[in-house]
């Protein structure tokens, strides 16, 4: 079968892979899409280290093609959108409703496929960018069958991370003021949880001024090209700022912008090893930095919350989607995105 593996050196689309039958507890996910993400790239040029070789892709949605002994949430034939979070389930903190703390979900990939008889590892528990997946049952989560896969393919990582870090890590109320900084495929779906949860301001800053229109689609009420012009807009500051560059100068412009008992939450991801800076004076009116992995989701529950909200016409996931490619076309797809021509490109199979 195809897939997009990267041996540590280049990335190729190779049709000479394999992948294992399902063992008890886990589902084999036909994919029919996947999203590209800045992590497959980050991958690549090493900011993430991953054993290789490796089958990339961790946001996609597909058919269910086969079950293993004891999964009977899904069969055969059922749409499904896929997450990256492997939890166990049955730790402490499975248990308290916090699946992307569970310590079994990361640092342990495994290798479900294989090349030419030797293992090849997957990607993020996920491998999206592969014919076909064997992921653990918790993973597949069934959404209705109206919904485009191309579309649903990005619930899986760039809505469950911008959308769940509103909704669950922020808790942004009806009323409050927010400030997104960043208005790429994440800080826009932070711009839209913020408009589901009935923010009344919602500033998107992004230093592209192109950016405005899509901003303001996806629940932007006040578009700046810089962070400089946001206290004409909210003069005591703001109640959420959400990093979504990875930049310590905005890091520190984002804990700067904080109303009292404001919070700033980071979502982008500096250099490993980068530090910020901050007035720790400014901290004691109650403020807090909130880091936030995954958008703190929990995906049997919050798949299916978003995938409603996109047929009630409130969650936008076709317009996240600006152009499709074939699998084959990984390279383009890959330029297209590097050169900021696409919010997100798509991986069909
Ligand atoms: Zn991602
Ligand atoms: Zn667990």
């Amino acid at each position: 079968m195809r897939g997009v593996l990267f041996d540590g050196k280049r990335v190729e689309v190779v049709d000479d892979l394999e992948v294992r039958e399902p063992g008890p507890g886990e589902v084999v996910v036909a994919i029919a899409a996947a999203g590209l993400c800045h992590s497959d790239l980050s991958v690549v040029d090493g900011t993430i280290p991953f054993p290789v070789p490796v089958v990339l892709g961790h946001e996609g949605a597909g058919l269910v093609e086969a079950v293993g002994a004891g999964v009977s949430h899904v069969s055969a034939g059922d749409h499904v959108a896929l997450s990256t979070l492997a939890n166990c389930g049955t730790c402490a903190e499975c248990d308290r409703g916090r699946p992307t703390m569970c310590r079994k979900a990361i640092g342990r990939p495994g290798q479900p496929f294989a090349r030419g008889g030797r293992p090849v590892f997957q990607f993020a528990s996920n491998s999206a960018f592969a014919e076909r997946t064997v992921v653990k049952a918790v993973q597949v989560v069934r959404i209705p069958q109206d919904i485009p896969l191309s579309s649903a393919a990005l619930i899986g990582c760039g809505v469950l991370t911008g959308v769940g870090a509103v909704l669950n890590r922020a808790k942004v109320e009806y009323g409050d003021s927010v400030v997104v900084i960043g208005t790429g495929g994440i800080g826009l779906n932070v711009l839209q949880g913020a408009r589901i949860a009935a923010a009344s301001r919602i500033v998107a800053v992004d230093a592209n001024p192109a950016k405005e229109a899509v901003a303001r689609q996806f629940g932007a009420t006040d578009f700046l090209t810089s962070t400089e012009g946001v206290r004409e807009l909210l003069p005591t500051g703001a109640d959420h700022v959400f990093e979504c560059v990875g930049r310590v100068e905005l890091v520190r412009q984002a804990v700067d912008l904080l109303d009292r008992h404001g919070q700033a939450v980071l979502l982008g991801t500096p250099p490993a090893g980068a530090e910020a800076s901050f007035v720790v004076a400014s901290m004691f009116l109650d403020k807090s930095i909130l880091g936030c992995r995954y958008g703190s989701s929990r995906p049997q529950r919050d798949i299916p919350l978003y995938a409603g909200l996109y047929r009630e016409g409130r969650l936008l996931l076709d317009e996240l989607v600006t152009q499709t490619y074939p699998v084959e076309e990984f390279e383009r797809a890959v330029a297209d995105a590097e050169a900021g021509k696409v919010a997100r490109g798509v991986l069909t199979f």
